[in-house]
């Protein structure tokens, strides 16, 4: 099972209740042909496969990487020499930056561990090897037998006339390139065809040993019938019409006798102020970023959204503490609102019992300190990349202090003094909020001039976080060596 505390939500038990008792395979299909981003689409399958767990049903869920699909075009930050391998398989291209075995494990590799990180059930499987181990050999078999009807189909859904030689089988040349070559013969007791190249040469290509593969479309129910795919979610642009899986429901029904699975169409996700997520435009937000500031469920939560079947606009800028605050009430009691987490975590660094002082001179409870310590991780990786200027902190040493305090009048400076001189070891933030106020009244000082003179000297700003529970946080020597500059 698993381990998700996420409650199952509405939409995939409603998904779960359209399917049949099972067993099912669960597949999510991804190529990796740059940052793998589409994280949306694999949790859709997982929160589906978790339904359909939950209705008692036997679920293999399957992460299918299209590792044998071929380099389509040059992402942003490949260096272009990458063209001379245009058309061959991700698997066989070299890793870009050298630090792994092809250009496939490259983008796979983080994505994989992101998964692991998340600890979701899936079964990864690489494409390449399903071809070499002979899984897909008896339907690519029935594919190039039927090459005449697929054509067809192929031809009367996207409304194009498809090349006279064209076959659902695309076996790898000599260049090491998949779609150049013309098939001349199938020899289905030896899993061969027989094929033309590109510069005329004739050879042929072992079907069960991968040395090809099927054309997408076909490949897509050619997969559902080798793996006994029951379900599948899809973006919307493959469900368009004339789409990918208005040919494979078709190639599936007519030429492999084998049921369409169970089908969801979700939603894009942009991020906010920049557009769709898209990999070719280097619009991606990757997992393993996004679980440095957010723990695997929250991460959950926000990219399925309330319905996926609904675009999402992603804010992780002002929007996001709003975010942490509602999922952390979803799952803990009295969590202490995430802005003030960063400003803790701002203020002491990775100092858990530090920032565990702080916290609890502010009224908040404080959570056990390894909870803590991932807390104040989320909360200090965010402020240094996603946080809104208003909100970024930094202590200011003495001397800097003593700079800030130049801007400021008489009456602010012998404010400061006074508060110093009134500040007691222990204070909590609430006495230091009534203390701030009141001493500013009691001087017939402006509230808002008086607290722009203790952010001035602490942090070198004219606002900051609630002053009472932030003073209360520091120690005491510090915060009245700043206010008696
Ligand atoms: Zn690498």
């Amino acid at each position: 099972m698993s381990k998700t505390v996420l409650p199952i939500p509405g939409w995939a038990s409603r998904v779960a209740d359209t399917l049949s008792e099972g067993p099912h395979v669960v597949v999510t299909g991804i190529s990796p042909s740059g940052n793998i981003h589409n994280l949306r689409e694999v949790l859709v399958a997982e929160a589906v496969a978790n339904a359909l767990k939950e209705k008692g049903a036997e679920v293999r869920f399957i992460f299918h990487a299209d590792t044998i699909d071929p380099l389509r075009k040059i992402s942003p930050g490949i260096p272009e020499s990458f063209k001379e391998y245009l058309g061959h398989s991700l698997t066989c291209v070299p890793d870009p930056e050298g630090c792994h075995a092809s250009y496939a494990e490259h983008f796979l590799v983080p994505f994989e561990e992101a998964l692991k990180e998340m600890e979701m059930d899936v079964e990864v499987l690489r494409s390449h090897e399903l071809y070499e181990k002979g899984v897909y050999t008896q339907v690519t078999r029935e594919a190039i037998e039927h090459t005449a009807e697929l054509r067809e189909i192929l031809q009367e859904v996207s409304g194009r006339e498809m090349p006279e030689h064209w076959s659902p089988y695309l076996p790898r040349t000599a260049s090491g390139k998949m779609g150049g070559a013309r098939i001349l013969e199938h020899v289905p007791e030896e899993n061969k065809v027989v094929y033309v190249d590109e510069d005329g040469w004739e050879d042929a290509a072992d079907y069960s040993k991968g040395e090809g593969k099927l054309g997408w479309r076909t490949e897509l129910a050619a997969r559902w019938k080798a793996l006994g795919v029951t379900f599948e979610p899809f973006g919307k642009d493959h469900t368009s019409r004339g789409g990918s899986t208005e040919t494979a429901d078709r190639m599936a029904r007519e030429v492999f006798h084998y049921p369409p699975p169970g089908r969801y169409e979700y939603e894009w996700i942009s991020i906010k102020g920049k557009g769709p997520m898209s990999s070719s435009k280097g619009i991606v937000l990757l997992p393993k970023d996004l679980l440095r500031i957010m723990p695997p469920d929250a991460l959950r939560r926000m990219m399925l959204g309330r319905d996926p079947a609904r675009a999402l606009d992603l804010d992780l800028e002002d929007g996001f503490p709003r975010f942490m605050d509602e999922y952390r009430a979803s799952v803990e009691e009295n969590p202490v609102p995430f802005t003030h987490l960063v400003t803790v975590a701002q203020t002491v660094g990775a100092n858990t019992q530090a920032a565990g002082e702080m916290l609890r001179k502010g009224g908040y409870e404080v959570a056990e300190e390894s909870n803590l310590a991932k807390d104040l991780y989320y909360a200090r990786n965010w402020s240094e990349q996603w946080a809104p200027e208003s909100m970024r902190l930094r202590l200011l040493d003495f001397e800097e202090a003593k700079e800030a305090a130049t801007g400021l009048d008489e009456e602010q400076c012998e404010y400061l003094a006074a508060v110093a001189g009134k500040l007691k070891p222990d204070m909590e933030g609430d006495l230091v909020q009534d203390l701030l106020y009141s001493t500013a009244i009691e001087r017939g000082l402006k509230p808002k001039r008086a607290f722009a003179a203790v952010y001035s000297v602490l942090i070198g700003k004219k606002s900051g976080p609630k002053a009472g529970p932030f003073v209360a946080g520091l120690p005491i020597e510090e915060v009245r060596e700043r206010f008696s500059v």
